[in-house]
């Protein structure tokens, strides 16, 4: 049987608002203060304060619990699985954080003398090679911050390919329906307009459809692989050759590269640019606890394109390369977040040969969670009945919501009563009421059977007692949030005030 779950209960006041401890809470020695007092002195009268800081004044146990009980009713991966589909949040191992602590690592400063930073260089050479080879690409900017930007530098990338080879007419990008929203937003800050393509019964991209759109103005494709539904591509060369036989580049979102990891390579399936989250798949931080990473990796005829600063090696010493004849410019600052390239460095490094146990642990974990809900009553899968996923599952509750008004939302609020974090939600769009489930290979079997039992259960309650779900989150901090409130713009820094108002008025 699992413990139940139960987190501590809001509300916590803000620090400001914590009763006064004791008046005193340091004490100034003597000396000081007469010091303290003379400097004083010598500070202009117009800029001296007329009364003190309004900072708290509290001790530090106060301080401490304070956060402690804060820290209580939040949730995180080192609590519980976080099976957010299309986010990959795998645990992230503590030596990892350990070593990119080193002051080595977070006391250096991008403009030292090369000849002193020959370690972190010595790093950021073997990553960029490294994830060139994971990927089957030539080489790697560790530059973009996100895999957003990853994605803008890449349709920069092919822009400016495009225009140097004089084709200027070439300014359609294709992007499937299912993709991420970033996807479709990058092609329109490169200047781009976006064309879409459905996917199929099988889930794969409509190639019927796809070849309708493709021709002149075909600048390139964008693809995900495995696709956000978790299934890979099984035509992927079909459309290599009709995007580069129509003079188009195909641009490979590796977000999500968990399924695949080890196994096959989007270079060999014929991409010419991929960027890849380390803040995913390589076990850096995210979802707070950033910052990201978003490595571009292209083939050998974009390599001069890539944003600069490159960091090169010439037989004795590593050093920062400018020199690179078509690049884009920068896209960020200097070589990019150091500090999470680091942690996936030393991730990669312990893993060594067995990075292919990622993506098989993974994919299994995936198919062993979606054997037990599928036969679950109200679900379905909508696309690629059948067929085994990678890095994730697409379920729907679409069935189960018209036979009882429990929606994909309050199943997920049911979620968090018992312990898990709720997987994505409502994505990808093409999929009515749905559930996108990530597990990562970092989730044990034990773990896997016991989100299984809790679907189970609640999907059973839903045609016993649809209400009771209606409720639902009552274990957490606080009960259900107004959706709607909670994502308008005033309240996108909620204060004390605003959610002591959202619990009043309840949800809707
Ligand atoms: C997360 C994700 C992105 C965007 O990455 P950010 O680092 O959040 O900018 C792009 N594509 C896919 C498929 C993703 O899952």
């Amino acid at each position: 049987m699992p413990r139940e779950f139960r987190q501590a209960k809001w509300p916590e006041p803000l620090i400001f608002e914590l009763p006064k401890g004791r008046k005193e809470t340091f004490r100034i020695d003597d000396e000081f203060r007469s010091e303290a007092r003379e400097a004083l002195e010598r500070i202009p009268a117009e800029l001296v304060r007329e009364s003190g800081p309004g900072i708290p004044n509290l001790s530090e146990v106060e301080v401490i619990r304070h956060y402690t009980r804060l820290s209580q009713m939040a949730y995180g991966v080192d609590q519980g699985p976080v099976p957010l589909g299309s986010c990959t949040m795998k645990y992230n191992p503590k030596i990892d954080e350990e070593l990119a602590s080193l002051p080595q690592v977070t006391n250096i400063h991008p403009y030292q003398d090369e000849d002193t930073v020959q370690g972190i260089l010595e790093i950021l050479y073997l990553m960029q090679k490294w994830l060139a080879k994971i990927t089957g690409a030539d080489l790697c900017s560790l530059q973009p911050p996100a895999g957003a930007a990853g994605e803008l530098t890449g349709a920069l990338i092919i822009r400016k390919y495009l225009h140097d080879k004089g084709l200027l007419s070439k300014d359609e990008m294709i992007v499937p329906e299912s993709a991420h929203g970033t996807n479709p937003a990058s092609a329109v800050m490169a200047g781009f307009k976006v064309v879409k393509v459905p996917a199929d019964a099988d889930g794969n991209t409509d190639l019927d459809a796809l070849k309708a759109v493709v021709g002149e103005k075909t600048a390139g494709i964008m693809l995900t692989n495995p696709s956000t539904l978790g299934l890979f591509e099984s035509r992927i060369l079909e459309i290599s050759d009709l995007i580069h036989g129509a003079g188009g580049i195909l641009y490979y979102d590796g977000a999500n590269l968990n399924g695949i990891l080890g196994v096959s390579r989007p270079g060999d399936m014929g991409f010419d640019i991929i960027h890849l989250n380390l803040h995913k798949t390589f076990a850096a931080p995210h979802g707070g606890g950033g910052p990201g990473a978003g490595a571009v990796c292209v083939k050998k005829e974009l390599t001069n394109y890539l944003p600069v600063p490159v960091v090169d090696y010439d037989g004795s010493k590593y050093f920062l390369n400018y020199d690179l004849s078509r690049t884009i410019g920068m896209t960020s600052w200097f070589y990019g977040n150091a500090v999470p390239i680091v942690k996936s460095f030393i991730y990669l490094a312990m893993l060594g040969p067995s990075l292919r146990e990622v993506a098989e642990i993974s994919v299994l974990n995936t198919n062993y969670l979606m054997s037990k809900l599928v036969k679950l009553p109200g679900v379905s899968l909508i696309y690629g009945e059948g067929r085994w996923r990678k890095h994730e599952v697409v379920i729907s509750f679409d069935r189960l919501h018209k036979d009882t008004g429990v929606s994909a939302e309050d199943i997920a609020k049911a979620l968090l009563d018992r312990g898990f974090h709720a997987p994505t939600i409502y994505f990808p769009l093409i999929v009515p009421e749905a559930h996108m489930i990530e597990l990562t290979e970092t989730e044990t079997k034990e773990k896997i059977d016991e989100l299984a039992r809790a679907y189970e259960e609640i999907v059973n309650i839903a045609y016993r007692n649809p209400q009771e779900l209606k409720e639902a989150p009552r274990n957490t901090a606080i009960g259900r949030l107004d959706a709607l409130l909670g994502n308008h713009p005033k309240t996108v820094t909620p204060t004390y005030k605003y959610v002591g108002r959202i619990r009043k008025t309840g949800s809707s």
